[in-house]
């Protein structure tokens, strides 16, 4: 499902292709690194701003291509350190980007950790029953230039945030492909903008720094171990059995634990990185003792660090988070077999800050407006 825009985002354009329609014009071939070099170093907001190109240039770049795909509507931020960004695409979709400054406070984990979370499509068709961006389903795929866009409307509020110091991405720990939509279901333009992302004519932000996170397309996971930047990967496995996962997870269907795990398993081996098992703690469907001692041994075989989230409850889904002792308990399991665990105490509740929440609500009460 692609969403055809009047004119191409600049902002998923590669140096290559860039080169190349600018050659078509007449221009050299440094114009393009130029140009580049402008929106993501410099970050100006406009074609004027670009003061060493041609003005009948900045015209046709401005007749040609979307200077910034993306608008930013809101910025929602909580008292505990997270901002919800919530984005405007050209035919209306909102998408959200999460800012987390402080996002794990799991037992030894460094408080001052920055991550930005980012989207890859509008609505998601995984259909996950506890999470609010697949309530609707699928609308669409981002393209490149809008997922990039997203990273640029971060570095835009953050130069707002504190005008005395220019923010720069690579200030941040992590980017986390986290957000709203199943990335590898969108394979083409999240690999364009993650290699857009990660170049230094781009924002030159390291590979081993982006973790992408999936509900775990096995076929796209084992093409994912054969690209040549060494992207992390986080697999959202919530449920330590089949059973489990299938009440909460549709796609455990088509790619159950035993297809799943080796997959994990060759993407962990070909890129030597650990992994990172996610798992939503929801009472009385993952969160009992068999469960994390089950999650313990798979944990043990890959070799992979656990992030336990407690469930954040969504309006009008049944599901509850358990007990704070009930997520201790089950943390401990994992904790004396010598696991990498975080029990991360979500953040931003006071935002809608569980993942589609501020998006579903923005678009309730845009319906609620029109009536
Ligand atoms: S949890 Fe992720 S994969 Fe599942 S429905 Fe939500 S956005 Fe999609």
């Amino acid at each position: 499902m692609k969403f055809s825009p009047e004119k191409p985002a600049l902002t998923g354009e590669t140096l290559d292709s860039l080169t190349a329609r600018l050659q078509e014009q007449g221009e050299p071939v440094f114009r393009a690194r130029q140009i580049l070099e402008w929106v993501y170093k410099k970050r100006v907001t406009s074609w004027d701003d670009m003061t060493n190109l041609s003005k009948p240039l900045r015209t046709w770049l401005a007749e040609t291509f979307d200077f910034m795909p993306a608008t930013l509507v809101l910025n929602k931020h909580s008292e505990d350190v997270t901002d919800k960004l919530l984005l405007e695409l050209r035919d209306q979709s909102l998408i959200e980007t999460v800012i987390i400054r402080a996002p794990q406070d799991g037992v030894g984990i460094d408080h001052s950790r920055k991550t930005i979370c980012i989207s890859t499509q509008v609505g998601c068709a995984m259909g996950c029953v506890f999470c609010a961006s697949g309530l609707a389903g699928l609308k669409r795929d981002l393209s490149a230039g809008e997922i990039v866009a997203q990273l640029l409307q971060v570095c835009r509020s953050e130069d707002a945030r504190t005008p005395r110091a220019r923010m720069e991405l690579a200030s941040f720990d992590n980017i986390v492909v986290m957000g709203m939509g199943e990335p590898l279901a969108n394979y083409d333009a999240l690999i364009r903008a993650l290699t857009i992302l990660n170049a230094e004519w781009g924002l030159g932000f390291g590979a081993r720094r982006i973790t992408i996170s999936t509900s775990g397309l096995v076929p796209k996971i084992l093409k994912l171990a054969e690209e040549p930047l060494g992207f992390r990967l986080a697999i959202s496995l919530h449920g330590a059995t089949d059973e489990v996962r299938e009440q909460i997870m549709p796609i455990n269907k088509a790619f159950p634990l035993a297809k799943l795990l080796p997959a994990v398993k060759t993407f962990s081996e070909k890129h030597g990185r650990m992994i990172t098992l996610e798992f939503i703690l929801i009472e009385d469907v993952n969160d009992s003792l068999e469960q994390a001692k089950l999650l313990r041994n798979i944990a043990l075989d890959l070799h992979a660090h656990v992030n336990l989230i407690p469930y954040n409850t969504v309006e009008g889904l049944p599901w509850k988070r358990p007990s704070n002792t009930r997520q201790e308990r089950f943390a401990d399991v994992l904790r004396a077999a010598r696991i990498s665990v975080t029990l991360r105490r979500e953040k931003g509740h006071d935002i809608n800050a569980a993942c589609g929440q501020l998006r579903l609500k923005t678009e309730k009460d845009r319906e609620l407006a029109a009536v």
